[in-house]
């Protein structure tokens, strides 16, 4: 059984341009690197994109995604929506597409 590559992403440039976006970056590596959970860290992170970046989170993904046809029958789920695809930008694909 393979097990889930855990490497991060090198994040799309407008992060790194973005002081919050770096913070909240190294706080979910640290956690990832010391391997400690980084649920909560994860969350922040989606969450400042969608809302300081709506511009650069991705669009809604074809094929593939359990999670984007549940959030497209739901119309009050915009912002979980955007806070699922900008997951994309900073986790593998195989744990972004988790939530
Ligand atoms: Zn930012
Ligand atoms: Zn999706």
């Amino acid at each position: 059984m393979d097990t889930p590559d855990q490497t991060l992403p090198v994040p799309p440039p407008f992060m790194f341009s973005c002081a919050e976006c770096t913070t909240l970056l190294l706080a979910l590596a640290r956690k990832v690197v010391a391997d400690d959970g980084c649920f909560l860290e994860q969350l922040a992170v989606a969450r400042h994109i969608a809302a300081e970046h709506p511009d650069d989170v991705p669009e809604p993904h074809t094929g593939g995604c359990n999670q984007c046809p549940k959030y497209w029958k739901q119309p009050d789920a915009a912002d979980a929506w955007a806070e699922h695809r900008a997951r994309d930008l900073f986790l593998p694909e195989p744990i972004a597409r988790l939530l």
